[in-house]
């Protein structure tokens, strides 16, 4: 699903479009000109179906360079060491997280629970993967023609991180992960490391950016205007309420 000129969707579950595999975060890939970046991996149970996806674009995944992670739940990184195997991709993601995704900690990202829970299969499994670039907060680099900076805002999880990516023309994009989804959004957890403290201060520094586009790793993305869905989420925070959540 194309999104803009170098951005499209390959991949949505359950809480999105309900496309690929049930449990899948939204999975996007940018042509940065230098190769494709995806931010997000999915769950790695539909990683066939996100390669055909792409093909459909006349793009391939033997292109994809890099893989960003948001965060460490399965969802979104469980798919990272499958596509890192078959394209030699570098996995990009916060330092701090850099050892749980390497020791493939389950525990770390509460996937057993989650998988009593149902949310996955019950024989499914986290693959340890290499960490190939280590982040820290407000941290910029170049991939191909696009700038990002990666900004650590924990809450959701200890380790979650957005990634602004800004083209030559002044644009921004916000790949907001799991932190702010569409119409100002959370997504709440009863899991050991969620914390609504940390995601009210996450939301507000979020709220200073003027994002064009925001690209949540559940739900609709908002192709315009998307600082007043960061500004709905802070504005109810402010009361010293909670916005509501997905899911
Ligand atoms: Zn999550």
């Amino acid at each position: 699903m194309k999104l803009s000129r170098d951005i499209y969707l390959i991949g949505s579950g359950k809480l999105g479009f309900d496309w690929t595999h049930p449990a899948d975060c939204n999975v996007y890939a940018v042509d940065t000109g230098e190769g494709l970046t995806l931010i997000d991996s999915g769950t790695g149970l539909s990683v066939d179906e996100m390669a055909s996806n792409l093909a459909e674009h006349h793009c391939s995944m033997a292109d994809v360079t890099h893989i960003l992670l948001t965060h460490l739940h399965a969802d979104h990184s469980g798919g990272a060491a499958e596509i890192a195997r078959l394209t030699g991709a570098q996995v990009v993601l916060l330092d701090e997280a850099a050892p749980v995704l390497e020791a493939g900690d389950e525990a770390a990202i509460d996937l057993p629970q989650a998988k009593l829970a149902g949310f996955y299969p019950v024989d499914y499994n986290w693959t340890p993967c290499k960490a190939g670039i280590r982040l820290r907060d407000g941290e910029m680099f170049m991939i191909g023609r696009y700038s990002f900076s990666a900004m650590h805002t924990p809450g959701h999880s200890r380790y979650d991180t957005c990634y602004l990516m800004e083209t030559a023309n002044g644009r921004s994009v916000l790949f907001s992960g799991d932190t702010i989804l569409y119409g100002g959004k959370i997504s709440m957890l009863s899991t050991h490391d969620f914390s609504i403290s940390a995601l009210a201060l996450s939301i507000e520094r979020l709220a200073a950016l003027e994002p064009e586009m925001l690209l949540p790793g559940h739900g609709q993305p908002a192709l315009s205007r998307a600082a007043e869905h960061i500004r709905t989420a802070s504005r109810i925070f402010g009361t010293l309420g909670i916005p509501p959540t997905i899911g």
